[in-house]
């Protein structure tokens, strides 16, 4: 079958509508009921007081298209967005839920006869993985068709599911799909990021773990299923990438129009242009759904998102803020289904401007200050930047460290991070000191601060935030 995205969505949800799950709107990427996640990842969190036994719904089945995403904490993909054909920050992941309702045996007839004979897969491109110790799932693949020698079993790592180091926790399926050579897949690269591709998990909430690690079957066990909207699509369209669906190719092409670049020019830049139009994505929905960008959680994930599309953008040539025209055509395409934004378009393309804007200053101070400091070294034959000089124009520009680092490198420089860490952990500690005297702190203090938390609560690396420049 050849479906459209949004005919993929409305096809799913009408499926398990079909079979009596209650179609439930997708949550705010803000989640509302754990202060513990930054940004929903995934169809369960708004279920998770409900699994959790802890909440009632007049549901026991439950089926979703949750926009999801995936830059911080336990899932981030930042970084493998762009060079990987299929993880994006923001992403929509489609579900069925139930809560003490149906479990192993209807998930996977449901499951075999939405991907069979509704989504009519090939089923010689199928892989099903089940948890090594789980027979029943393995039989129940069977019993609904898969030949037995596609239904592969993995060990905890790829196939076992845990809430947290205690609570409900079970063994899971997925559903793997092959594009490659027909002759040349074999068993043992399923879990290989290459022409395997996972599109769909179905988790068993089937034990309740104890802070002893002894598993408590769970009186009443649950399903809680997850797949990606936009791999679907890359399957059903016949593309081997997201970025050719008809979710991306839009805003692709609009990069381009606005670029004014040639074909060539555009495959040349196409992990940039692929940058580009997820986070053209992810800051419009973020901005949808209320954050604005700073210095702070998921604040600072918007900036962050923005100014590395935006910096992206730099590099393939834009002078001036383009992506409130991306944000434009994001509300053309998905503003039909999320119908809370076209809206909100005036304050989401407007807020995206300010803060471009904000950020081209920031870069254009600094950058003649990279420019001057890289002659001088390259005039005393030195190709490192000193760790001072990069914390100096950090602390003043508000230059980040992930920027000087890609510039450098640009011009055959190196930076001398430890030496950046040194000057940042010395400031810290002069700031620290100052505020117990009551002191006036700097701004970038108080900055420097936060970064050291968010590293420390791990949202982001030790190295800041990272800016790969793709070639
Ligand atoms: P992968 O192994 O490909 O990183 P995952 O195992 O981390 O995926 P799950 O947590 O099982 O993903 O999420 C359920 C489904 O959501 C996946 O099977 C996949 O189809 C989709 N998905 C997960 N992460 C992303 C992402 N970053 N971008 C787009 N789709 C995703
Ligand atoms: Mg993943
Ligand atoms: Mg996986
Ligand atoms: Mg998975």
């Amino acid at each position: 079958k050849r479906l459209t995205t949004h005919e993929i969505r409305k096809l799913w949800l009408d499926y398990f509508a079909e079979l009596g799950h209650a179609v439930v709107e997708s949550s705010s990427l803000v989640p509302t009921n754990d202060p513990t996640l930054l940004l929903t990842n995934a169809g369960m969190v708004q279920f998770k007081d409900v699994f959790l036994g802890l909440e009632k719904r007049p549901y026991t089945r439950a089926t979703t298209s949750q926009k999801c995403m995936r830059v911080s904490g336990k899932h981030n993909d930042l970084e493998n967005v762009g060079p990987s054909p299929r993880h994006h920050t923001f992403f929509e992941m489609l579900g069925n839920f139930s809560f003490g309702d149906y479990f192993k045996k209807e998930a996977i007839q449901y499951a075999w006869n939405l991907l069979i004979h509704e989504l009519e897969l090939p089923l010689e491109r199928l892989w099903f993985t089940v948890y090594t110790e789980d027979d029943e799932s393995e039989q129940l693949w069977i019993d609904v068709g898969a030949p037995p020698e596609r239904v592969l079993r993995f060990g905890k790592k790829d196939n076992w599911w845990a809430m947290g180091d205690t609570g409900p926790c079970g063994p899971n399926t997925e559903i793997h799909y092959y594009w490659g050579d027909l002759e040349k897949q074999t068993a043992a690269g399923v879990n290989r990021d290459d022409e395997y591709l996972e599109i769909w998990n179905l988790v068993f909430m089937q034990y309740d773990q104890k802070a002893d690690g002894t598993l408590v079957p769970l009186p009443k066990p649950g399903v809680d299923t997850g797949a990606g909207l936009e791999r679907l699509a890359s399957i059903l369209q016949r593309t081997d990438n997201n970025y050719d669906t008809d979710a991306f190719l839009p805003i692709m092409q609009r990069i381009q129009e606005l670029a004014g670049h040639t074909d060539e020019e555009r495959q040349a830049h196409l992990f940039r242009y692929r940058a580009i139009a997820d986070h053209s994505r992810a800051i419009t929905f973020l901005i949808g759904d209320g954050v604005l960008p700073g210095n702070e959680g998921r604040n600072y994930i918007l900036r962050m998102i923005l100014r590395r599309a935006a910096r992206f953008g730099k590099l393939i040539g834009f002078e001036r803020p383009f992506l409130a025209h991306l944000a434009d055509t994001v509300i053309e395409l998905m503003g039909g289904h999320y119908t809370d934004l076209p809206p909100k378009r005036d304050f989401i393309l407007r807020t995206i401007t300010e803060e471009e804007e904000r950020f081209h200053r920031t870069l254009s101070t600094g950058l003649n200050m990279l420019d001057d400091l890289m002659a001088r070294l390259r005039e005393e034959g030195r190709s490192e930047i000193d760790g001072r000089d990069a914390f100096f124009l950090w602390d003043t520009y508000g230059f980040p460290i992930d920027l000087t680092r890609d510039v450098a490198a640009e011009h055959g420089f190196t930076v001398d991070e430890a030496g950046f860490q040194a000057a940042l952990a010395e400031q810290k500690e002069k700031s620290r000191a100052s505020s117990v005297q009551g002191k006036y702190a700097p701004d970038a203090a108080v900055y420097g601060e936060l970064l050291g938390n968010l590293q420390e609560a791990g949202i982001v690396g030790r190295e800041g935030v990272k800016h790969l420049i793709y070639e």
